[in-house]
């Protein structure tokens, strides 16, 4: 029903930033080498992401706004083995249930395009549009119709600065993807695409702490596939922020946010006597993804690991390293 739409679209629609991830996480998830994304009035008026991934056929455009449509996993076994960013096939539904949705694309194979769009849950026919090759996926008025979530909006700054964020933190974990965002018209900020973590770090942070961080220290490979691999870079004791927030994880390439994670960081600073200090890290771990548990929460930015030790260990050891690496 339209309320249960709406009540389940909560789970994952909480503001802009939550529309953007999913939008970001598809085109990912869809081979993409450039996203752009644009945003008007904070994303309230409008979010476009614009990539050029595989696209989607012409017939099965109403499939990916329908709920519980997803193309990503075959079977229940498959969730065991998650590679995708997505896999619940609820995203764009629920987007769809609190705003106007247009959805224009183009694969490889297909001479044109096509365009559906969702306005309250129901869709349009699919009409023929040009289009480039990949997907544009507009997202029009959010929460219009739901005046309660628009109240517990703050300023249109500070939703940027929130979709700012988010998109700094997939920019740190696919350097290989070549992210612009525009608010308002204006760009805010983009990445070259290059495959350079490094790179990346002078865009988040600016040259001179981009060039006080050093990559972590990696042990050599063994045979052990329960042996999670920890690489990145981090700050160093020269140079050091006076909040928490400049500490970011990638699990599997899947940004998640984990106390036990900064703490392992904040521990190996601590071991070298660097207390009191607040470090700027991006932190890459590669598990066996059947010692995850990425399912606990709809957005997803929360991770449990079956094997926790082994994980803080291997991050407090990689960063010890780096610093102790470098000349003080
Ligand atoms: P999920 O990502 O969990 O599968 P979504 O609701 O986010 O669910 O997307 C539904 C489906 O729409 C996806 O499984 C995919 O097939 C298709 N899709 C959505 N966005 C894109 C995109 N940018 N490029 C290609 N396919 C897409
Ligand atoms: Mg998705």
């Amino acid at each position: 029903s339209d309320v249960a739409a709406k009540i389940a679209a909560g789970e994952v629609v909480e503001r802009p930033a939550s529309v953007v991830k999913e939008l970001i996480e598809n085109s990912i998830d869809a081979g993409a080498t450039q996203i752009r994304v644009d945003l008007m009035n904070g994303g309230l008026q409008l979010i476009r992401v614009t990539d050029n991934g595989s696209g989607i056929a012409a017939d099965e455009l109403p499939l990916a706004l329908s709920r519980h449509a997803t193309s990503k996993v075959e079977q229940i076994d498959d969730l065991e083995h998650i590679r995708s960013l997505g896999f619940r096939g609820e995203a764009l539904a629920s987007i769809a249930a609190v705003a106007e949705v247009t959805l224009l694309s183009r694969p490889r194979t297909a001479e044109q395009g096509a365009q559906i769009s969702a306005s309250s849950g129901k869709l349009s026919d699919i009409t023929p549009a040009a289009s480039p090759q990949g997907t544009t996926l507009t997202v029009r008025n959010l929460f219009s119709a739901v005046p309660a979530r628009l109240k517990f909006l703050k300023s249109r700054n500070t939703e940027v600065g929130h979709c700012h964020h988010l998109l700094e933190q997939y920019a740190l974990a696919y350097p290989e993807i070549r992210f612009t965002v525009f608010s308002e018209g204006r760009q805010i900020f983009g990445t070259p695409g290059d495959g350079q973590l490094s790179s990346v770090l002078v865009e988040v942070y600016g040259l001179p702490v981009a060039e006080q961080m050093a990559p972590l220290v990696s042990e050599g490979q063994d045979d052990d596939p329960e042996r999670p691999r920890v690489s990145g870079y981090t700050s160093l004791p020269t140079c050091y922020k006076s909040t928490r927030q400049h500490i970011s994880f990638f699990v599997n390439r899947r940004w998640v946010l984990s106390r036990m994670l900064t703490a392992a960081v904040e521990g190996a600073y601590h071991s070298l006597l660097l207390s009191g200090r607040h470090p700027i890290a991006v932190i890459n771990i590669q598990v066996d993804p059947a010692l995850l548990d990425v399912n606990v929460h709809p957005a997803k930015t929360e991770i449990r690991f079956l094997k926790e030790r082994r994980v803080f260990a291997a991050i407090l050891r990689a960063v010890r390293a780096a610093l102790l690496e470098e000349p003080e």
